[in-house]
């Protein structure tokens, strides 16, 4: 299945009172599979907006929105709940993990929810090892840092096997140091082949992204490497 995300003049607007806002502004886009986005800009701008519409959890008011082959700002109800399932998953900026189950039996919980029962352990632990929390699966969230409960969100994400992770301020909550993990493994996971989009306001951690999309006023103002070129790890001012 293809994880290409294609957006074609695309706004989003509310009536507010008498007026209307525009959320997103004439938004053409195209991510494609394996790429890992970084969407920057200040608060109101339309991120979580855009997020939103290519998770399928809001619909454009014109243009239209292709995410994995489907159109899905003309899908039916059904087929919607399906998208949802079953192609992208969401990471969020306060973990929403279980507090009673164990950083494995929070994975595992989500793979069998996503329909994946037989080996949904297995693929937990694998999955959890892969974010470099193999150490840790046998953990509660409160015996966890917050980079690692991230992390946990992420495995959770990924274990799903949905070939898109969107994240929404997923270092929000993180102190800088723990932040740049994060996003270096949400980089990895790019790597190996999800779609990967990510919104954050911290323009010094985004420096390590390979694409940088910069929103302002529901419309794209940027898009292209970080200005300033990409930074390594060791080049973030801390
Ligand atoms: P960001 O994630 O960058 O902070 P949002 O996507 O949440 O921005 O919001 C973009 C703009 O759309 C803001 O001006 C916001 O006030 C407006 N907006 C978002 N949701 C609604 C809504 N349900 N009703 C009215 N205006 C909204």
């Amino acid at each position: 299945m293809t994880s290409a995300v294609h957006l074609r003049n695309v706004s989003r607007r509310y009536t507010v009172g008498t007026g209307e806002v525009f959320a997103l502004r004439d938004v053409d886009l195209d991510i494609e599979q394996g790429e890992f986005v970084v969407v920057l800009g200040p608060s109101g701008s339309g991120k979580t907006t855009l997020l939103n519409l290519i998770g399928a959890l809001d619909t454009a008011s014109t243009g239209q929105v292709i995410v994995s082959g489907s159109e899905i700002s003309s899908a039916p109800r059904h087929e919607l709940f399906r998208f949802r399932r079953e192609t992208v998953s969401f990471v969020f900026q306060s973990f929403n993990l279980f507090p009673t189950l164990t950083a494995l039996e929070n994975v595992q919980c989500a793979v069998e929810i996503a329909g994946r029962a037989k080996g949904a352990k297995q693929k937990a632990a694998a999955v959890l090892a892969e974010v470099g929390l193999a150490e840790r699966v046998h953990h509660y969230p409160a015996e966890l840092s917050g980079g690692e409960q991230q992390r946990v969100a992420i495995a959770r994400a990924l274990a799903t096997g949905n070939p898109i992770l969107v994240a929404d301020e997923p270092t929000g909550d993180l102190d800088f140091h723990t932040g740049v993990q994060v996003l270096e493994v949400l980089q990895q996971q790019a790597a190996l082949g999800h779609t990967v989009i990510v919104v954050t306001h911290n323009r010094e951690i985004s420096r390590i992204a390979d694409r940088v999309i910069e929103l302002s006023g529901g419309r794209v103002v940027r898009d292209g490497p970080p200005s300033g070129g990409k930074a390594a790890v060791a080049d973030l001012h801390w």
